[in-house]
């Protein structure tokens, strides 16, 4: 490989001692669950997302699910989804008994169109679930405000955004209760699985911090039907390493962007990433879009140079939602993104002569 798709290599050299320090001390005390690392890093994650409050859990997709079991939705009810998202987003509505109802997102922002959500709306809706796909912040202004109009929650699905804002507001700070997720290639990755719960409402958050838990507050004393979706100490501790670093990474992450702005600008087989205005965008990925898709994919890994598609097949025809019903045709724009996007590589560490040699190969496929 001349250019992964992703690379950890130089991201772990740099948090390298931090990392083996924080090991150590978590392993010589000996604390393996519900610690103090948890409580510190939940204070972090507060303080760096702007909210009252961070529940530590799992991973993204039990966030998800916490955050709707939180909120009471379940059976009979409706819940907005976008059509081009991953998977976890529906499968967390579909968890708690509820329907997933699917609006088109928008093709330039590659995030949930609000004049779709509101089209989606019917009298079973308790609830949409904008997610920030690929590190951009959807116009929250918009959305809050819909939700506002029909009585409807917001769940933000973080997992791809930390970091980024709508108007100056962190993703993950609108939603009446929000997940993210700290699954290792995420821009805050764990090393291992976690995810967390974020919102401002207090009684919310003492819902989640029981449902991770058993039902449980008071050991033996179960409250409810909970869940184990615990964060456990030792990768609490790493997170709080990695938190330090997530402004200037996330720097790197928008230079890239930038470096690959000025190299591909002038294809015109090529769609860049859009930022709409007022939103900023903290690039968990670099998608493209091409009709040529497959075979740039192919021409770029007989370069050698990772690329990915996130995602091929929209939820709405997936097998796993084949009782839904759903045809080919039904959600044109995010079975267009399916067919046209490209993930290209970006991660920590990577050089404008990395992005040159990608660019170079892009170019050349296209004949200039
Ligand atoms: C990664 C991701 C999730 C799920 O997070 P996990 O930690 O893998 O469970 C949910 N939604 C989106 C948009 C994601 O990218």
């Amino acid at each position: 490989m001349r250019v992964p798709f992703l690379s950890f290599a130089h991201g772990n050299r740099l948090i390298r001692e931090e990392i083996l320090k924080s090991f150590e001390t978590f392993f010589d005390e000996g604390w393996y669950i519900l610690g103090n690392r948890l409580k510190q890093f939940e204070e972090e994650y507060s303080a760096f997302n702007k909210v009252a409050h961070t529940v530590g859990v799992s991973n993204g997709l039990d966030a998800l699910h916490i955050a709707l079991r939180a909120l009471k939705i379940g059976e009979g009810d409706e819940v907005i989804v976008p059509s081009n998202t991953y998977i976890a987003t529906a499968l967390a509505v579909s968890y708690v008994g509820a329907t997933p109802v699917f609006a088109e997102p928008n093709l330039q922002t590659f995030n949930i169109d609000p004049a779709n959500i509101e089209a989606a709306i019917t009298s079973r809706t308790k609830a949409i679930m904008p997610v920030h796909l690929y590190g951009q912040c959807c116009n929250m202004k918009a959305i809050m405000a819909i939700a506002e109009t029909y009585n409807l929650y917001v769940v933000e699905d973080n997992a791809q955004a930390q970091g980024a804002a709508f108007n100056g507001k962190p993703a993950g700070s609108w939603g009446h209760i929000n997940g993210t997720s700290f699954y290792p290639g995420k821009n805050l990755g764990a090393l291992g699985d976690a995810g967390a719960v974020t919102t401002n409402d207090e009684l919310l958050a003492q819902k989640a911090v029981v449902l991770r838990n058993y039902g449980s507050q008071k050991k033996y004393f179960n409250e409810t039907i909970g869940f184990n979706m615990r964060l456990d100490e030792c990768q609490a501790g790493f997170l709080s390493v990695k938190l330090k670093y997530l402004p200037e990474w996330t720097e790197m992450r928008q230079q890239i962007a930038v470096w690959y702005n000025n190299e591909l600008k002038d294809i015109q087989e090529v769609v860049l990433p859009y930022v709409a205005p007022g939103a900023t965008h903290v690039y968990h990925l670099y998608v493209i879009r091409t009709a040529a898709r497959d075979a740039l994919q192919q021409h770029l890994s007989n370069a050698g140079i990772g690329t990915l598609i996130h995602y091929p097949i929209p939820p709405h025809l997936q097998k796993a939602y084949q009782s839904l019903d759903f045809q080919k045709g039904d959600f044109p724009i995010a079975e267009e993104i399916a067919n046209t996007c490209l993930s290209l590589p970006l991660w920590i560490g990577m050089t404008q002569q990395d992005v040159g040699l990608v660019a170079q190969e892009i170019k050349s496929f296209f004949g200039r």
